[in-house]
């Protein structure tokens, strides 16, 4: 589905959704879904009439297994450029085991193991949070820390959009992340504050449907209610 033009929302992914960025120059894909989600995406690229080496790069919001899942088959099916946070790179790429439920108790280790995981994959370029990519007029990288110390969320001033990763979701309302996943909560709190001061009229999470209309109200009222 194109949410505005030239972004479409990939989903059928079973859990979370991934974006596709339409340019002249390339194509940008946001997360990946869970394993086996490579189907839906390139499905996505066929509908735009693009192939797989279009994608010209992938960004990563955060090391989770919803949204890396597919990440090891498009990289290797697209060749393209895979960006992630510094952070959430080692266990993006094998390196590093997932850090796992926050609580669960005694079940605490099935958690762990129904959790989705993505195969180990490559990642060419850490992020810092620093950076602007040549899209959509200029996309900013912003670290959002907590829900992963590494997630990002991805800002376009020109556009008034925001990619919130999971560092906000958008179930029952604007909110932050999830607890159960959630590594950092005061951080995850923090970051979602931060991202309640910025300009945005079309916000796009990892989960739960986009705001096309006026999302910077939403975001300072779900920051309201944690202050
Ligand atoms: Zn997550
Ligand atoms: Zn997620």
């Amino acid at each position: 589905m194109e949410v505005v033009p030239g972004i479409h929302t990939i989903e059928g992914l079973g859990a979370g959704r991934a974006y596709l960025i339409v340019e002249a120059g390339g194509l940008t894909l946001v997360d990946t879904g869970l394993r086996g989600s490579a189907k839906a995406v390139l499905a996505t690229v066929a509908a735009v009439e693009r192939g797989p080496d279009d994608i010209r790069r992938i960004v990563i919001t955060h090391h989770h297994g919803d949204h890396t899942g597919a990440l090891a088959e498009l990289a290797e099916r697209s060749g393209a450029e895979v960006l992630a946070h510094a952070l959430d790179a080692p266990v993006i790429r094998g390196e590093q085991p997932p850090p796992g439920p926050r609580f669960g108790g005694p079940l605490r280790p099935l958690l762990a193991r129904t959790a989705p995981t993505g195969a180990p994959a490559r990642v060419d370029r850490e992020l810092t949070g620093d950076e602007e990519l040549d899209c959509l007029g200029g996309l900013r990288v912003l670290h959002t820390p907590g829900h992963t110390p590494g997630s990002i969320s991805l800002y376009s001033a020109a556009q008034r959009l925001l990619f919130t990763g999971d560092a906000a979701m958008h179930l029952f309302g604007v909110r932050p992340p999830l607890r159960l996943f959630t590594e950092d909560r005061a951080t995850a709190r923090a970051s979602l504050a931060r991202l309640a001061a910025l300009q945005i009229d079309v916000a796009l999470f990892g989960h739960g449907r986009p705001i096309e209309h006026a999302a910077g109200r939403r975001f300072r009222g779900a920051a309201e209610r944690l202050a």
